[in-house]
């Protein structure tokens, strides 16, 4: 259904009954699904902002229903995902308490298992002191910080819950988050988010669901090595610290445990590289945004989203686009190697902070970085350090979009004020980027600024390094979902290349927890051992 974006629930619902010709009494029940706003004809008139919505109804006569399904309307509601696992008292253990490690964790609890979750970073409320000391003082964490820690990578983050993957999976995982405390909007917008501060709440509400089914979530433990015999672990090593028995290992470690991806491969995990993207963050003025998406009469229009945006151009042998966009949000410093400058976006629920911000990215691929597995890795280490200015440490390199398209940086003249917290400093990216990356990244906003006014202001600035964003490696795994070299190892999630995304991931970790329950017994149970 397309209506005026003031039309009220009851209207809408009025009206989706009249398009499919039906009358109240033909009804038990009717609620709206999903809400989107197109705003692409919008005019002078003030109507031309549209809702689109899906409406589910229930019918007391299954006979309209069937005669609507031959009209081409769509039935609602089969396939919705249960889980079911076997009851078996496998030893499961998890590295990583992101949205993949977190529903592998909450599923199994649910489901009779007693999962040990490792999590290298602290726990919510040290994770948290950590980074506010980090975009404060500059002091950095490299265990504990925006990568690492309770509730994965996604924890500050403007909490996107839009997914490309079509599983019914998704809806479950909204459900969850709901049922944990998220806001239940989030059930019925199609681009739905959390924001940061409820997105806390909820990761804390779900670790304590897990241990309350009998799981176990060890902070500041990192997974540091496995024992392994015939290709299959034995035995994870802790902290190099401990070992713990173990019949299945869920690694859902992120994008950003370089280290333990190259502990798995020295320990028979097949890894191959893989395309991801690199770029810069753009900001605006966020009410110079919503004037661009919505025009001038927005003030006559209820409830309006704040204006997002989603651009991408397909140039010879690379794409620009928009990634991550934080309506009302700030960019953060997201380091977690010292040394290095990562920028990433984050914003509150009400997504009500003065700029709007996202990622402008080149793809990369093996041919640009080489084909060594590991090389995708080097190529974002040496961009992230390149970006580095030891004179004002933690710092990034900035610029005005004017300065970056004319080749002569600036941090003057600008029309919105910087959010990145360490503060910046002047430079064009060159020395930082290799050259096709500052070329394509210039023709990319030339480009978008044709499509969404903004982009041509010049005095919009531009933060880098945007390098995280996904993973530069896959794990290879098997249909089974274990790994190719291991087979009681399930690599899961961005991390081990199946997903982008905190929705997605979550998708993955269901997957692997369903995967990790159906193999055999590793041979016997060993008591936790000492490491001399
Ligand atoms: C600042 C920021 C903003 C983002 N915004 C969004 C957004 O709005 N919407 C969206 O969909 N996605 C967003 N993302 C991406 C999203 O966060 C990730 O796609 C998602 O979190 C991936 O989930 P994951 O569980 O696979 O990995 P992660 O969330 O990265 O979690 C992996 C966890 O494993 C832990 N770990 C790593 N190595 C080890 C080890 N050896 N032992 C024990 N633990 C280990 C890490 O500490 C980490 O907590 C954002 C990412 C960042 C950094």
């Amino acid at each position: 259904m397309k209506v005026p974006w003031n039309t009220d629930d009851e209207d809408l619902i009025k009206a989706a009954l009249k398009n499919a010709g039906l009358k109240k009494g033909d009804i038990k029940s009717a609620h709206i699904y999903k809400i989107s706003v197109d705003a692409r004809k919008r005019d002078h008139k003030c109507d031309s902002i549209k809702k689109v919505a899906s409406v589910v109804v229930d019918f007391h006569d299954k006979g309209i229903e069937e005669n609507l399904i031959s009209k081409g309307f769509k039935s609602f509601g089969e396939g919705s995902y249960i889980p079911s696992l076997p009851r078996n008292k496998r030893a499961i253990i998890i590295a990583g308490f992101g949205p993949a490690g977190m529903f592998a964790g909450l599923v199994l609890s649910e489901n009779g298992y007693n999962p040990i979750i490792l999590e290298r970073g602290g726990e919510m409320s040290d994770r948290v002191t950590a980074v506010k000391s980090f975009w404060e003082d500059g002091i950095l964490n490299p265990e504990s910080n925006v990568q690492f820690g309770e509730g994965g990578a996604g924890t500050f983050s403007d909490g996107k819950l839009t997914t490309r993957i079509n599983d019914s999976r998704v809806r479950y995982i909204i459900e969850t988050l709901v049922k944990y405390g998220a806001p239940s909007e989030i059930l019925r917008f199609a681009k739905p988010h959390i924001g940061t501060d409820r997105l806390r709440e909820v990761v804390i509400n779900i670790r304590k669901a897990i241990i309350k089914n009998g799981g176990e979530v060890r902070f500041n433990s990192k997974l540091t090595g496995v024992k392994t015999e015939l290709r299959r672990i034995k035995s994870v090593v802790v902290n190099d610290e401990y070992e713990l028995p173990c019949d299945a290992l869920i690694a859902a470690i992120g994008h950003s445990a370089h280290d333990t991806v190259k502990m798995l491969m020295q320990a028979g995990a097949d890894i191959e590289g893989k395309p991801f993207s690199v770029g810069v963050r753009i900001e605006h003025n966020q009410e110079a945004l919503n004037a661009a998406l919505y025009g001038e009469n927005r003030g006559r229009y209820k409830n309006l989203p704040v204006g997002e945006y989603q651009l991408s151009r397909h140039f010879e042998n690379h794409t620009v686009y928009s990634f991550c966009m934080c309506p009302g949000g700030v960019v953060v410093p997201s380091s977690s190697d010292c040394e290095t400058i990562v920028t990433n976006g984050m914003s509150f629920y009400a997504r009500d902070g003065e700029n709007a911000n996202s990622a402008v990215c080149v793809s990369v691929s093996p041919e640009d970085f080489g084909n060594n597995p590991l090389d995708g890795m080097e190529f974002i280490k040496r961009i992230e350090a390149a970006a580095y200015n030891p004179k004002k440490p933690y710092s990034a390199p900035g610029t005005s979009v004017l300065g970056f398209l004319s080749g002569k940086a600036s941090l003057s003249s600008l029309s919105v004020n910087p959010t990145y917290s360490r503060g910046l400093y002047e430079s064009d990216f060159t020395g930082i980027f290799p050259e096709f990356i500052i070329e394509n990244l210039k023709s990319g906003i030339k480009a978008f600024s044709r499509q969404l006014s903004v982009f041509g202001d010049g005095g919009a600035v531009l933060t880098a390094p945007e390098t995280r964003t996904s993973s530069p490696v896959r794990v290879l795994r098997t249909e089974e979902l274990h790994a190719n070299g291991i087979t009681n190892l399930f690599p899961c999630g961005e991390g081990a290349g199946y997903a982008g995304g905190i929705v997605s991931a979550a998708v993955d970790g269901l997957k692997c927890a369903e995967g990790a329950t159906k193999i055999g017994r590793a041979g016997g149970r060993l008591a936790p051992q000492k490491i001399f």
